[in-house]
């Protein structure tokens, strides 16, 4: 005799007798799992923004190179001076960046010197021309001045033959900076990681420009994962869609296998009939483990496939972001050799009320308001595509119990902080 299932109060409370993994433990387990997969090369480090570093970067020169002057001004030997005014005699010529001062300044007498000017021997100390009176002749100023005041030491900022950057860092516009004034012009960094996206569904259409029937969808998250994976600094492979057919899905799973370090797939992870994904990667797979206990994107599949692995993501593109942000960021990271990374969190008041049971961890759609507090979308509808949009970070709150109210502290994850 059949039943129908009853609803209850908190059917969407934490199923009975079913493993969920929590966060925590699937992030140990793929962090476990997974190794640097990306080789290395040799290039120019003009062209090695974006890139991480497969060799810490030791200075080729010291910087600065040599003590010189902060400040326009007047040098001098510190030991002639001492309090009250100094009156000290200048001597002919000057020292300005690029123009060094070839003779060395007799003690007792003065210099006019620029920023960025090697001190000429016989100068320890510069004061700033603000402070100084002159008649071109003499230089007036108030002592006592400290020892070396407005000079620079050599190697201040980094000593020549010093580790400058670590082994795993990747390259940002500031590195280049350090690079060059460090007189490094090559730097040995990893092949950039490869990501393949595929979006599964029969409902799919690839073209958002095509005409759609009204049981269509456009494909959400291929642009969106791909997008990803470029501003992680990756190689985006994109393997387009594939109907709900498991010999489809295989065929794709095999070209991004051939062309990828790591395949992203989107929809058919969970138990469901039309869920293709999780069914094959179970058969020829070796699926390793799918349900995390977080709200929203349950399943999520981690598989190899050729020797390559998936992680199949959600359908839902809420699902799939969120899941991409705290799954897929970490484990391509280590893949790429920049090593494990932690999202950037900040605790910040909470501008909103919720009370969470206990048994997951709960992600919500969030950004901070004027006053730095986090206020949460309207809605925590899992469809909701604009609200991913609308906000600048996500909210997490943790597996327990909890219960927010305006002021609870919370933790925030910014946008920033995950990458994008
Ligand atoms: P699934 O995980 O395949 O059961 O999909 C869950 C939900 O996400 C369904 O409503 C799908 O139509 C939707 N979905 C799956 N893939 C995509 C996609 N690439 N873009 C937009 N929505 C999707
Ligand atoms: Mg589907």
């Amino acid at each position: 005799m059949l039943t129908p299932p009853r609803l209850r109060n908190d059917c969407f409370a934490m199923p009975q007798g079913v493993a969920w993994v929590p966060v925590d433990e699937a992030l140990a387990k793929l962090r476990a799992a997974l190794v640097r997969v990306t080789g290395t090369e040799r290039i120019s480090a003009s062209r090695a923004s974006g890139r991480v570093l497969a060799e810490a970067v030791v200075a080729r020169r010291s910087n600065p190179p040599t003590p010189n002057s902060a400040v326009d001004g007047y040098g001098f030997a510190h030991s002639a001076t001492g309090k009250g005014v100094q009156r000290l005699p200048l001597v002919e010529g000057r020292a300005a960046a690029g123009q060094p001062y070839r003779d060395s300044v007799p003690e007792g007498s003065a210099i006019r010197i620029l920023t960025g000017a090697i001190l000429p021997e016989g100068v320890d100390t510069v004061v700033l021309e603000e402070d100084c009176a002159t008649d071109g002749t003499t230089v007036a100023f108030d002592g006592p001045v400290k020892r070396g005041a407005n000079t620079r030491p050599a190697g201040e900022d980094v000593a020549e033959g010093e580790v400058a950057l670590p082994e795993g860092h990747r390259l940002g516009p500031a590195d280049l900076a350090l690079l060059a004034a460090l007189g490094v012009s090559e730097v040995t960094v990893h092949r950039p990681l490869r990501v393949a996206v595929l979006s599964t569904g029969d409902e799919l259409i690839p073209d958002p420009g095509s005409p759609a029937e009204p049981h269509q969808i456009y494909d959400a998250n291929r642009p969106m994962l791909l997008a990803l994976a470029a501003r992680w600094g990756y190689e985006p492979v994109d393997l387009g869609h594939s109907r709900d057919a498991p010999d489809e899905i295989a065929a794709r799973l095999d070209a991004g296998a051939d062309s990828a370090d790591l395949i992203l797939t989107s929809g058919g992870a969970s138990a469901g009939d039309e869920d293709h994904v999780s069914r094959l990667l179970r058969e020829k797979g070796q699926l390793s483990s799918w349900r995390i206990a977080m709200k929203p994107g349950r399943p999520l599949a981690l598989a190899m496939w050729n020797g390559v692995p998936v992680m199949g993501l959600p359908g839902n593109p809420v699902a799939a972001f969120v899941c991409a942000l705290i799954f897929a960021r970490p484990a391509l990271s280590l893949l790429s050799g920049e090593g494990w990374t932690e999202p950037m969190a900040l605790t910040v008041p909470a501008a909103f009320s919720k009370r969470k049971k206990a048994g997951r961890r709960e992600y919500l759609r969030a950004r901070l308001d004027a006053e730095g507090r986090a206020e949460v979308f309207r809605s925590e509808g899992s469809g909701l595509i604009s609200s991913l949009s609308w906000a600048t970070g996500i909210v997490e709150l943790p597996d327990e119990a909890v219960d927010v109210g305006p002021g609870t502290p919370v933790r925030f994850l910014p946008y920033a902080g995950l990458g994008i």
